[in-house]
């Protein structure tokens, strides 16, 4: 049986990343540079002053004592027409707006006072002060953001402020989401008796769409050789295709037996993980496919550790994992197999070590732990028996895990 890297390893290795597409700013983050940016203007794009004050020539100011300059005008932030200053004078000038032709240094307000058609400069600033010179953030030129780069807020901000209204990013990947099973049943259907919600449609196609990725979903399967062939088929349409339930070994368990007919190319079925055994994965017409298990827990766990990665993969992610801490259990852990067993917990920070409390419910079949479960407490090793105070690693889920009602950091 593979271990969950090898697995991981395997899926990432038939993943390709996504055409390039062209998208409007405002749409995006969260995307994936597929060709850098580089500035077609510095930024600033002018000198312009960091402060309200004086725009003067440095030369002119007084080391020992105060400085008079005649005030010629002023620029305002917006300004379109330069004031020129010539030796002994003075602008006004406003934080944002030009340097005035001529000038080099400003002097602050606070240090100034007006007098007539007179600025006074009480104390002089050191040549240069307060001045954001054209270019001091962004060079004309410079490669500003490279391919492959994650468009969060700042990078936005940055892409914004250079006057790049449209970016080349990698397509979000289609996700196509197959539930099988006689006894499942839209969120809105009446249930009869043996009848369940196919919850892990919904779970699965939130999750799809937290990674970043766009859900395609192609309904229920019945427990049919026929209506399998056919759903799978229209998820060909798509750049992945993942299924729930099925996979096992029950007499009714088709979908790997399909694939099989249909001419997949699989990699594997199994994965020593709990919960999650049975794990399909292969490609069929050069679409990967992930055949998750159809306990509810199981099937969101198995997507957290195999298709997240492969959707945030195809979308340009050079990170496509989540971030890995080391967390101390509140509680013993007892484990009587060789898999490596992924347990639902809350996390918490408490004055800088993380805490990892094992959430009630743990049943594969039992989506409540999957409410509130905030990391993946992860137990390796052969009948491992992890102490009260143990460390062990922990995939974070939730970046929010240390939210808190108040801000937290003091005064
Ligand atoms: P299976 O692997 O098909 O035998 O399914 C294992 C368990 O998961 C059974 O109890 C199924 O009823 C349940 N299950 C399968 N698919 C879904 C689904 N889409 N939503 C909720 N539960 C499911
Ligand atoms: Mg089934």
């Amino acid at each position: 049986m593979l271990t969950v890297i090898e697995a991981q390893q395997r899926i990432l290795g038939q993943i390709a990343r996504m055409s390039p597409e062209r998208v409007p700013l405002t749409e995006a983050v969260g995307r994936v540079l597929a060709r850098r940016v580089v500035a077609k203007r510095p930024l600033p794009p002018f000198d312009n002053s960091a402060m309200d004050g004086y725009a003067v020539r440095g030369a002119d100011l007084s080391t020992t004592g105060v400085t008079r300059l005649r005030l010629v005008g002023e620029s305002r932030a917006g300004t379109l027409e330069p004031v020129r200053v010539g030796e002994g004078e003075a602008a006004r000038v406003l934080t944002g707006a030009p340097m005035p032709p001529g000038t080099d240094t400003v002097a602050m307000q606070e240090h100034a006072r007006v007098e007539g058609d007179c600025v006074v400069i009480e104390r002089a600033p050191a040549f240069g002060s307060h001045v954001r010179h054209a270019g001091e953030d962004v060079e004309c030129g410079a490669t500003t953001l490279t391919e492959g780069a994650a468009l969060g807020p700042g990078e936005v901000g940055l892409l914004a402020a250079l006057g790049v209204p449209f970016v080349e990013t990698y397509a979000r990947p289609r996700v196509a989401i197959l539930a099988t099973g006689d006894e499942l049943r839209e969120v809105d259907e009446p249930l009869e008796h043996g009848q369940i919600v196919t919850s892990n449609s919904y779970a699965l196609a939130a999750q799809v769409v937290e990674a970043g990725g766009v859900p395609v979903p192609l309904g229920i399967a019945r427990d049919d050789e026929d209506d399998l062939v056919a759903r799978i088929r229209r998820g060909m349409r798509s750049d992945l295709l993942i299924t729930s339930g099925g996979v096992s070994v029950g007499d009714y368990d088709l979908v790997r037996k399909v694939l099989e007919t249909l001419g997949w190319r699989s990699e594997f079925w199994k994965v020593a993980m709990r919960p999650g055994k049975p794990l399909a994965f292969g490609v069929l017409e050069r679409v990967p496919v992930i055949g998750l298990p159809g306990n509810p827990a199981s099937s969101m766990v198995t997507f957290e550790l195999f298709v997240r990665p492969a959707i945030r993969a195809m979308a340009g992610h050079r990170r496509p994992f989540r971030p890995v801490v080391t967390g101390r259990l509140v509680t013993a852990y007892h484990k009587s197999d060789d898999r490596t067993h992924f347990v639902r917990c809350g996390a918490s920070d408490q004055r800088g070590e993380i805490y990892l409390q094992l959430l009630d419910k743990q049943g594969s079949g039992m989506l409540s732990s999957m409410v509130g479960v905030s990391a993946l407490a992860v137990i390796h090793g052969p009948r491992a028996e992890v102490p009260a105070g143990g460390l062990v690693p922990a995939i974070l889920l939730d970046r929010t895990f240390a939210d808190r009602e108040l801000a937290g950091f003091g005064p």
